[in-house]
């Protein structure tokens, strides 16, 4: 995994801000049960040099709006 080059503003897929994004070209784990930091995190759909991949965008549990 990598992180884009040019990755936008905000999150693509729930339009919200976000901490950091990933780009991932194979499978993986994503568990979030146990973690502080990160709310929640959206995946979206992207080429990769013509290879199918998908960003993955970290949100903290303030960005997710979970934080009074
Ligand atoms: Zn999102």
């Amino acid at each position: 995994m990598y992180v884009p080059d040019d990755p936008p503003a905000t999150c693509p897929a729930c339009g919200d801000p976000y901490d950091s994004v990933s780009r991932h070209a194979e499978g993986f784990v994503a568990n979030l049960l146990d973690n502080e930091r990160y709310r929640r995190v959206c995946f979206y759909p992207v080429s990769d040099d013509g290879d199918p991949a998908f960003d993955c965008y970290h949100h903290t549990h303030a960005q997710a709006g979970t934080e009074t």
